[in-house]
């Protein structure tokens, strides 16, 4: 449902290592935007002109504007949305649940989930969740295998849980994909992983739980530039 994968074709034509983003600042989005935050205003006054300036110095984000306009237009990837429904005294109430992605396909990966009695609303705040809970991840080439250095995969495994789902990402060499569910599958790509071999375990089938596994396991290799 709502699944957009027409942005996978364009992903295979794409170099296979990105460059990082380029801090640049999205003139349409400043422009209809009245920040609500100190952040925001100095995103909008060109005094912040890098997400990492905000992210490094673990600043909450509370305005999505934020993340648009320093990272530009971010890919989503819907990944569920259910439909609630409960009895009350006054009859049948009906909600919507989803659970949404943004990213780069370079580095930077969100998750949010949200509930909305109309569809496209519960989609609206799931991704403007996802956008607040933006990470920069540091790729690497953990891959004995491969051993090229760059950032094509997961610079070492990394393992995260949600609920009962667990799952463990390991380095993988280059040109070998992604060997994942579907679920962790649209984590690793929106996140930029190339290259992983995958083991999970629990409740798999459950796409919140697994999603937010995957972007638990990620959280790892946050901030780890100049470790590895
Ligand atoms: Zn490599």
């Amino acid at each position: 449902m709502a699944d957009d994968h027409a942005e996978d074709k364009e992903e295979e034509m794409e170099p296979e290592i990105e460059p990082e983003v380029e801090p640049e600042i999205a003139e349409e989005i400043i422009k209809g935007w009245v920040p609500k935050t100190r952040i925001g205003r100095l995103v909008k006054e060109g005094k912040i002109k890098s997400i990492d300036e905000i992210i490094e110095k673990n600043i909450e984000i509370k305005e999505p504007e934020i993340v648009d306009a320093l990272l530009g237009e971010l890919k989503e990837d819907i990944l569920e949305i259910n439909m609630v429904q409960r009895m009350s005294d006054s009859g049948r109430r009906t909600r919507f649940a989803v659970t949404a992605l943004v990213g780069t396909g370079n580095g930077y990966i969100g998750i949010g989930r949200a509930h909305a009695k109309e569809v496209g609303s519960a989609i609206r705040k799931g991704v403007g969740r996802a956008k607040l809970n933006i990470m920069h991840i540091e790729r690497g080439c953990g891959s004995w295998q491969c051993g090229c250095g760059r950032g094509h995969s997961v610079p070492f495994s990394v393992t995260g849980k949600s609920g009962s789902a667990e799952i463990t990402i390991m380095p993988a060499p280059r040109g070998l994909g992604i060997v994942a569910n579907d679920t962790a599958k649209r984590v690793l790509v929106l996140a930029g992983i190339k290259d992983a071999w995958t083991f999970t375990s629990g409740e798999t089938r459950t796409k919140v739980n697994m999603s937010y596994a995957t972007f638990n396991a990620l959280k790892q290799i946050v901030g780890t530039r100049g470790v590895i």
